[in-house]
């Protein structure tokens, strides 16, 4: 049976903290709609000290946060975007359009057309994410969206070099230096200075990700991508250093990042949690790392595989690092996760930075019905159809008729029998 040698905050402390940010969210969105830029600007001096009239940033600012970059950055940022665009455009082709006769002279299809406005997100509070960049605005571009703006928080101050290198490299239409619920606010509802966006995308914190949920319906959004959630699912074919240095990968993002290791070994888990604490007394970003850890870490020991992998399951976990002796296990039968690492050679890190899988993935459980930002999320699936013989309508006609009849739908049973008449030539008598 699965015990639990270390458990994070309980339900009631999460619901209560959530509780928070949705009444800070929705305030703040109200506001927005009625006053529109004027209280885009307070929140942005209050939050980011930053103001300014306009949030645009000028060709002349794109330019120069580009040419700062050394030759090796600007040479890896293009590393990391070729890869994100190549699986991107391998994704996109794998999505065929569909046209077939599914009755002698009945035509259905399905094509995916790209929303005409995206707005990406890119989170730089704590960190300037410049990797978001490549996973929204290139993923973005490959659908073929045709206009795509951005948005980052200022960091320390000013619009972050490296972020707005990213942006203007994975080809942003418009680049904005604007963080939070007033980037995510402004780009949904649409105030002077920001066009609104038909979909919003990308990663963020509690008050970004809440804000997209609360705007959904209102425009379109990508999934629920909030603060990082990690897990290992580790045996003893590895050691408690290799656990931990990936538990700590994640739990830096931030305090409220859980980091979960789920292992069939009593051994390998208390090595583990030994290695996290030997581990944060040297990690620079231990003031993130260790109240997550603190407050979120668990860590499960279970009597087998399939033990393991119905916790897991259950946990629906953004990030899931599998390092055991059959990986492939965990890959042919988990069914709720972000994204799966498999085997020691790999980590959440080459996902993160570099290896072209997106990194924009689904927490807080929401893996149980989505996986992570793709160009699908930006393709609207519309279907169309096309009866081109007389005889197809009369058939499908006389159908229709009897099926409204049947729900008592005169109209449309109407809109059935004229064409039953008109093609057909008889009379249906429903
Ligand atoms: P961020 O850009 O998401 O948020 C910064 C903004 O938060 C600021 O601009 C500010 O306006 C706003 N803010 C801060 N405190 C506030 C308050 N009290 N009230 C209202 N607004 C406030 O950057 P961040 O904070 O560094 O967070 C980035 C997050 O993105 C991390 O939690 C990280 O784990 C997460 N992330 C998630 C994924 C994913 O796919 N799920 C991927 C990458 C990063």
């Amino acid at each position: 049976m699965a015990t639990w040698l270390k458990r994070g905050a309980t339900a009631e402390a999460k619901r209560d903290a959530d509780k928070k940010v949705r009444e800070i969210v929705e305030a703040a969105l109200l506001d927005i709609e009625e006053r529109g830029d004027a209280a885009v600007r307070e929140m942005s001096v209050k939050f980011d000290g930053w103001d300014r009239e306009d949030y645009q940033l000028s060709q002349a600012e794109i330019d120069n946060c580009v040419e700062r970059l050394t030759a090796q950055e600007r040479k890896d940022i293009e590393f990391a975007q070729a890869q994100v665009r190549n699986f991107a455009q391998i994704q996109k082709d794998s999505m065929k359009e569909v046209e077939v006769e599914t009755m002698p002279g009945v035509v259905l299809g399905h094509k995916h057309i790209p929303v005409n406005a995206a707005g990406c997100y890119v989170p730089g509070g704590k960190y300037p994410l410049l990797a978001s960049a490549h996973m929204s605005v290139i993923t973005a571009k490959v659908a073929g969206v045709p206009r795509v703006i951005t948005c980052a928080p200022p960091f320390e101050g000013k619009p972050a070099d490296k972020i707005v290198a990213a942006q203007a490299m994975a080809g942003a239409d418009a680049i904005y230096a604007l963080g939070g619920i007033q980037a995510i606010g402004a780009m949904a509802i649409g105030t002077e200075s920001i066009g609104g966006v038909d979909m919003l995308v990308g990663p963020g914190n509690a008050f970004v990700a809440e804000a997209k949920r609360q705007l959904f319906g209102r425009v379109g959004i990508d999934l629920f991508a909030g603060p990082t959630e990690t897990m290992v699912i580790a045996d003893e074919t590895v050691d408690g250093e290799i656990c931990a240095t990936d538990l700590l990968g994640q739990a830096e993002h931030g305090p409220e990042s859980p980091a979960i290791l789920i292992t069939n070994s009593e051994k390998l888990a208390r090595d583990t949690m030994r290695e996290v604490e030997r581990l944060l007394d040297i990690l620079p970003t231990a003031d993130y790392a260790r109240p997550a850890w603190e407050n979120f870490g668990e860590v499960v020991v279970c009597d087998s595989y399939e033990e393991m992998r119905i916790v897991a399951d259950d946990y629906a976990n953004e990030h899931v690092q599998v390092m055991t002796e059959g990986p492939d296990y965990f890959l042919k039968n988990m069914t709720n996760y972000g994204a799966l690492f498999l085997g020691p050679r790999t980590n959440v890190s080459y996902g993160d930075k570099v290896i072209g899988t997106n990194h924009t993935l689904p927490t807080k459980k929401s893996a149980r019905y989505t996986g992570g930002l793709w160009v699908g999320k930006f393709l609207k699936t519309c279907t169309y159809q096309n009866v081109l013989t007389d005889e197809a309508t009369t058939l499908v006609g006389e159908y229709c008729s009897r099926l409204c009849a049947m729900e008592g739908f005169a109209g449309h049973g109407e809109q059935a029998n004229i064409r039953v008449r008109r093609y057909g030539g008889r009379n249906v008598p429903y």
